[in-house]
């Protein structure tokens, strides 16, 4: 079967592979559809995603049909398309207990620490995955990176009215803006690239798209009446970004990391005092979390019509990979047909 496999730093080379055969007991035997390509799939090709392991299958957001079932699923049928929960956890350590497998202390993502979906066929656990027969593949293939920002937003555990500053609106932040809207927060942004800052206004119906500067603060506070943000997420993943989004949180507000970098983050411990800040970090998503997006995309809730820039095939991926690590291209979500 057709395969992507990443080799090495900047080397996909197309393969064929045998078909992984039927699935056992509690899996599923998917035909992949649509993948969606994220940062952490830009990382590992450019070669700075942390403890990333080559040769690897990439393919974390993935639209799939149901092929074959093993014994004892009940979940699913042949058949059934799908998104799939692409973090495979434990299920003996206390966040598993908690329900929480999304931070797992054995947590495997697909595609990331074990081989994911470019490829034809893929076997995973039938308790991952999670029906539409509605969505078509591609919808599919964006409820992960969606479930991203929604499982934030779910951290913040915001209500009607709030005034939410979201830093950074690359796919992951624009997915934070995108769910914080729904609970009923008032939505700025702040954003160094103009496109995205656009892109805000026009197809996510932000007021206030905010570029960084050193009068960020007081721009803040203007717009906001006075006031600063009682939340603020931060989906840069840039250290300077992280350390400054600190200092926009009003007192008794709370700042929620979803995105990461591998440096320390430092912040001057009377301002946290004075705030009585929470601070919060936001790690994949959870079942419950997939479950509700496929119910807003069904409803219509969610539109998803902005966020798929860009497509390629298997036959032309390799060419065009490249050019998506550049927010010059436009490029929110970019999907492969497989
Ligand atoms: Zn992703
Ligand atoms: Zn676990």
């Amino acid at each position: 079967m057709k395969t992507l496999i990443l080799e090495e730093p900047e080397k996909f080379k197309r393969v064929d592979t045998p078909e992984p055969g039927l699935p056992g007991p509690g899996q599923a035997l998917l035909r992949v559809q649509r993948i969606g390509v994220c940062g952490t799939d830009l990382h590992a090709f450019v070669g700075r995603q942390p403890f990333f392991e080559y040769p690897r299958i990439l393919g974390h957001e993935l639209g799939v049909e149901v092929v074959a079932v093993g014994d004892r699923v009940d979940q699913v049928q042949v058949g059934d398309r799908c998104a799939v929960e692409p973090y495979l956890n434990c299920g003996a350590c206390r966040p598993c207990h908690l329900g929480r497998n999304n931070c797992c202390e054995h947590l495997q993502v697909m595609g990331v620490h074990v081989d994911g979906g470019m490829r034809e066929q893929i076997v995973v656990p039938a308790n991952k995955l999670h029906v539409s027969q509605a969505l078509e593949f591609e919808q599919l293939a964006l409820v992960e990176t969606m479930g991203i920002g929604a499982h934030a937003v779910d951290r913040a555990q915001l209500t009607k009215g709030d005034k939410v500053l979201v830093v950074g609106v690359g796919p992951i932040g624009l997915g934070v803006v995108q769910f914080a809207q729904i609970a009923g927060a008032e939505v700025l942004v702040i954003d160094a690239d103009a496109g995205r800052r656009d892109s805000c206004r026009a197809q996510f119906g932000v007021e206030h798209a905010l570029a960084p500067s050193v009068d960020s603060l007081a721009e803040l506070v203007e717009v906001l009446g006075g006031e600063l943000p009682s939340t603020v997420f931060d989906a840069t993943g840039n250290a300077n970004a992280m350390m400054q989004s600190f200092f926009y949180v009003a007192n008794a507000g709370q700042l929620v990391y979803v995105g990461f970098q591998l440096g320390e983050i430092a912040f001057p411990n009377p301002e946290f005092h004075r705030r009585e800040m929470t601070m919060l970090s936001s790690r994949n998503a959870i079942g419950a979390d997939f479950k509700r997006i496929i119910d807003w995309m069904e409803e219509g809730k969610i539109d998803t019509r902005p966020w798929i820039t860009h497509r390629a095939t298997f036959d032309d991926v390799v060419e065009r990979f490249p050019a998506w690590r550049e927010p010059s291209t436009g490029v929110v979500k970019a999907v492969l047909a497989m």
